[in-house]
């Protein structure tokens, strides 16, 4: 694997403009640049894990808590009903960026996208 940093390093490096909406020191959330919703969000750790299996325990912890504190957060900011949160581990499941990140994509009454259950269908 190569050794460059990661798109998603060097937004949390501030190298690639994104907009930053929560940051710990493990931890960063910011706006998908190409949105799926109004809110779509991505938590990453801010070092660089392919796969999710390759997270450490502690590093895991810390972006599921901030997976969970967001979540109610982002919903409420952009008046969703619910969200889809989710992550793409691996190129056949979709992952481009190879970089461990959770999806956070707000979800409204009717918007007629569908649930994750049906996206490999
Ligand atoms: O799960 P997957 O790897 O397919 O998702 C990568 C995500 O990273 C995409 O939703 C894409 O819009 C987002 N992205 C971003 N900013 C970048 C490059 C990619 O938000 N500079």
């Amino acid at each position: 694997m190569s050794d460059d940093p990661t798109i998603f390093e060097q937004i949390v490096a501030g190298d690639i403009p994104a907009r930053i909406v929560y940051e710990t020191d493990t931890v960063a959330a910011f706006l998908d640049a190409n949105p799926l919703a109004p809110g779509h969000t991505l938590v990453v750790p801010k070092e660089a894990y392919e796969r999710l299996d390759e997270l450490p325990e502690d590093v895991a912890a810390d972006v599921w808590a901030a997976v969970q504190e967001l979540t109610p957060r982002i919903e409420s900011a952009v008046d969703a009903d619910a969200s889809n949160v989710g992550v793409n581990n691996g190129s056949a499941a979709g992952q481009e960026v190879p970089h461990v990140h959770v999806h956070i994509v707000p979800r409204f009454e009717g918007d007629g996208g569908r649930p994750i259950h049906a996206v490999a269908g």
